[in-house]
């Protein structure tokens, strides 16, 4: 063979794939150099360039031997999810289009309030829950994201706000796990993703600014305190099982008492007993607005420590469901209160760029066989392996 067709051909191997770092938990990437032969304590140099100086390109990364950086440019790399838009509301709400590995979108918000930035991140590529008033539900499910892509918006965020800059202010100060998909649907991932959004190395954010919102993976909500102590919230919708059978179909598999149950001994479990779970209830006119919703939810939540936020309905295109009125908003509201409940309203952020809550939506490339996926991750769910934190 000629040698330029011996070169050709040479090129057209496939190429071992790298592997990439971005997702990887300190006591992951510890594991990750000893198999190079290396030491541990590299782990905690890589993710402090990583996620804390925002550098993706080992030759920078100049604590490390010239030999180390040599081997990892060979075998690993810190592979981004690609930014295809990012865009600003007249609030402030800044909201981005991201592409993840297979060519799907996923969304992800940022919301400035005057004493916090909250970031809202996606655990998943569409969603296989198909509650009935959510946006994301209605474009079906295609997969879970890897760690990688859970923290990689983490990162594509710092990096827009410059964060990684130390004399920079820190514009993300918490991290809502609300986005698009059910975090506890991607168990494994999530919790890798969130060590790092805790790690003193990296991110190094208070278990009180990490919130997961879970719709009632009652299995995987069970698992959770054994793995992390992060904020919970929980998302409910409806005061009784009838109703949220219609609202949250996973309802249908796990009864409304048992996810407030599997929520208290989460809640119980904290360290720290001043925990409070928060109770999301999105308002529908007329749907689950109604005086008596608000009284049967005060009696469901007696012996859940929580507060309750109400989230007036954002309204998207194909929806049958309608904002509440303001009228029937403050009803539902003082009826709680007058229960002795905390009760916040969720102030309507992003809705001139449809970043609204529950108007995420993305690109997902393949919606069919929802129905096969949903039943699959249900079972998969309620056989989570459980991995402890680092
Ligand atoms: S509300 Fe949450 S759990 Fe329900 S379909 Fe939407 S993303 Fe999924």
């Amino acid at each position: 063979m000629p040698e330029s067709a011996l070169k050709n051909a040479e090129n057209t191997q496939p190429q071992q794939e790298k592997t990439n770092l971005l997702g990887f938990s300190v006591s992951r990437l510890g594991d990750f150099f000893e198999q190079l032969g290396e030491k541990r304590f590299r782990a905690t140099q890589v993710v402090k360039w990583i996620h804390q100086m925002g550098e993706c390109d080992f030759e920078q990364m100049t604590n490390l031997s010239k030999s180390l950086r040599e081997k990892l440019k060979q075998t690993a790399e810190v592979r981004l999810p690609e930014v295809v838009s990012c865009q600003d509301s007249s609030d402030g709400t800044r909201k981005w289009l991201i592409r993840v590995e297979g060519g799907s979108c996923i969304e992800m918000v940022y919301i400035p309030e005057r004493d916090r930035g909250t970031l809202c991140v996606s655990s998943q590529i569409g969603c296989a829950l198909d509650c009935s008033f959510c946006a994301t539900g209605k474009q079906g499910f295609n997969r879970d994201l890897s760690a990688a892509e859970i923290i990689g918006q983490l990162w594509i965020a710092a990096d827009s706000f410059d964060q990684f800059d130390t004399k920079a202010p820190r514009r993300v100060t918490n991290v809502v796990m609300m986005g698009m998909g059910e975090p506890l649907m991607n168990f494994d991932n999530v919790v890798d993703a969130m060590s790092l959004m805790l790690e003193d190395n990296a991110y190094g954010l208070s278990k009180r600014r990490v919130t997961l919102s879970t719709a009632g993976v009652v299995p995987a909500l069970d698992k959770l305190a054994d793995v992390t102590d992060v904020s919970l919230a929980i998302s409910l919708h409806a005061p009784n099982d009838e109703l949220r059978n219609e609202l949250v179909p996973i309802n249908r598999k796990y009864s409304l008492q048992q996810f407030i149950d599997s929520a208290k001994n989460y809640i119980d479990k904290m360290p720290d007993n001043r925990r409070k779970a928060t109770v999301e209830y999105t308002l529908m006119d007329q749907v689950n607005d109604r005086s008596v919703h608000a009284r049967e939810l005060a009696v469901l939540l007696k012996d859940l420590p929580c507060k309750i936020n109400l989230i007036p309905f954002n309204p998207f295109p194909g929806t049958e469901y309608r904002r509440v009125t303001n009228t029937a908003l403050d009803r539902f509201r003082d009826i709680l209160q007058g229960e002795g409940y905390t009760v916040t309203v969720r102030t309507t952020r992003g809705d001139d760029i449809a970043a609204a809550c529950g108007q995420l939506a993305g690109e997902v490339n393949d919606r069919t066989k929802r129905q096969q996926r949903y039943k699959s991750k249900l079972a998969s769910a309620e056989e989570t392996p459980v991995k402890i934190l680092d």
